[in-house]
């Protein structure tokens, strides 16, 4: 059986940077496992919206979830992208960089992923990333992530950042990925080389070692199963052109499939809850309850004007943006619960957009409540497993959202929008009660695509958890997972860059 020092699972935002580590630092034999394919086609490399948005529907690039039916939300099924292929969910992903809220890694070390606290995990967004702008003190220069700020020019962000400052929502001018993210309005800033070219994990942090002896990356590479002996994980099952194959791993097996496939890979390998396990007749290896509970996810909700004139195209699916407080949780004590995308264009659902010009304000929810799960469909790997985030099941969730539409209408409403505003597409004037601005949530919230939290990170002693705060699996050794699944709780912003720096420290903490 062929051998390596270490084996990963997954060459997604996570994947490829651990990868790369246990390579350059820990000079290791390292296997990189990926169910996808290589990065070749050109609208992975793209940057225009149309490139982008192409990799969105099923196909190559994209396992397509789609959850189970939504009790909050009319019982609507909800398609969730989720990226396949080097890179994972960077190649395909909208390269808005965002780190997060500094008191939402503090709540991960209170709530017992101990050294994850802003102080410890900041050194790690640094060494990950290259970024001219900002401070010293916070931004990294030499990492093998390209992190520009947009050269965006459009009359229409300028004046979300003019409303936001009249509107008293925003009263600083931070770097945002800086000392101060909240009540800071701003540019995003984007994951690219330079403006025509994006730069993913695979580009990033595989690139760089293309012909290295040290690192062989099996692409078109279905993982099926981790192979436990005595409790101590020592390969893996995989299955290439229909051809089922065993590695072996001389010092660890780490899972970086994402929020969904990590947990399924737990599963199919006899750890995850007792009864799940023998519903599919698994045989059970560790009971660990907590894999694939804490489903949690981000949720957009456009309100969308029509404009006066046509708008410059949008370089970045949203160019503007505001961290800022609903106002239904303390803020004293909560990172913000509401970020906002911005647009120079009408997005909506197909019946309220006329096609003409338009600019769209999009509160996402950034703190959701509601916690769902991803089980087993089948003991089949290669059948998907059932994703039900249990969307808008807290109806703090849905209070936050519609707070959110409030603002973005006095945000709207500001002189700054005066000359380009014409009349509100979505949800429209008419909708103005809080019961149908709830409907309107209920009816119209989509995902942002951040599935987190399904092998949570907490204290060695917490039942509940799935990994300790070194990332080890509960009951097995030689076995841990890094990426999006571990964070105990979703950060307020994008999740790209958080799960990058999870994979950057699993390497730290597997190598020092
Ligand atoms: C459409 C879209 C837009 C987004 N936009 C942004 C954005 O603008 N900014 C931002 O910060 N975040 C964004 N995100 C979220 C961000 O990309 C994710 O948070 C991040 O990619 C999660 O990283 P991960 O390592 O957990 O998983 P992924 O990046 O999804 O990587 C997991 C990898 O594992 C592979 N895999 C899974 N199972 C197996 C298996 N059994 N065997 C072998 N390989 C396997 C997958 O194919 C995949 O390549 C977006 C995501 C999507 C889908």
């Amino acid at each position: 059986m062929t051998e390596f020092d270490f084996i990963v699972v997954g060459a997604g935002a996570a994947g490829c940077v651990l990868a790369n580590r246990l390579v350059t630092m820990g000079n290791a034999r390292v296997a990189l496992l990926e169910a996808g394919p290589v990065d070749s086609i050109p609208a992975i490399h793209a940057t225009d919206i149309g490139s982008m948005t192409s990799m969105w529907g099923p196909g190559e690039q994209n396992w397509a979830f789609q959850t189970a039916p939504q009790t909050g939300m009319h019982g609507r099924r909800v398609d969730i992208a989720q990226g396949r292929g080097l890179g994972g969910g960077t190649a395909i992903n909208a390269m808005m960089y965002v780190r997060g809220n500094a008191r939402d890694f503090d709540r991960w070390a209170e709530m017992g992923a101990t050294g994850w606290s802003y102080r410890d995990v900041l050194p790690y967004f640094k060494r990950s990333e290259s970024f001219d702008g900002g401070d010293d003190a916070y931004r990294g220069r030499s990492g093998g992530l390209q992190v520009i700020d947009m050269p965006v020019t459009s009359a229409a962000s300028a004046a979300f950042l003019q409303a936001a400052r009249s509107t008293g929502l925003s009263t600083a001018a931070e770097d945002f990925n800086g000392a101060q993210q909240e009540d800071n309005a701003f540019l995003y800033q984007s994951t690219r080389a330079d403006p025509g070219s994006r730069c993913s994990t695979a580009t990033a942090f595989l690139d760089p070692l293309r012909g290295d002896p040290r690192l062989t990356v099996l692409t078109g590479s279905l993982a099926t199963r981790v192979l436990i002996e005595d409790g101590c994980a020592v390969g893996l099952e995989y299955v290439c052109n229909s051809v089922t194959t065993s590695i072996r791993a001389t010092r660890e097996v780490i899972l970086c499939a994402g929020a969904f496939l990590s947990p399924q890979l737990l599963m199919l390998s006899g750890i995850g809850p007792a009864e799940t396990l023998r519903t599919h007749g698994i045989a059970l290896v560790a009971d660990v309850p907590g894999v694939g509970q804490n489903l949690h996810d981000h949720l957009l909700l456009p309100v969308a004007y029509r404009a006066t004139a046509d708008q410059d195209p949008p370089q970045l699916l949203s160019e503007a943006g505001l961290f800022t407080y609903s106002g239904v949780f303390d803020r004293e004590t909560n990172s913000p619960d509401l970020q906002f995308f911005f647009g120079p264009i009408q997005y909506a659902d197909p019946e309220y957009v006329d096609g003409g010009p338009g600019f769209t304000l999009v509160p996402i929810l950034a703190q959701p409540r509601s916690r769902g799960s991803v089980t087993l469909a089948s003991a089949d790997p290669l059948t998907k497993p059932l994703v039900d985030p249990a969307y808008l099941s807290d109806p703090a969730d849905v209070e936050v959202l519609v707070r959110g539409v409030k603002l973005a209408r006095r945000l709207a409403q500001d002189a700054a929008f005066t000359v380009l505003r014409d009349r509100e597409l979505a949800p429209g004037a008419d909708i103005a009660s809080d019961e149908a601005l709830a409907a309107y949530v209920r009816a119209s919230a989509s995902t942002v695509w951040h599935p987190v939290g399904t092998c949570r990170m907490g204290a060695a002693d917490d039942p509940t958890a799935v990994v300790d705060p070194s990332l080890r699996v509960r009951g097995v050794t030689g076995l841990r997972v890094a990426d999006a699944s571990v964070m105990p709780m979703i950060t307020a912003g994008n999740t790209n860059a958080a799960t990058i720096m999870i994979g950057d420290k699993a390497a730290d903490l597997i190598l020092l």
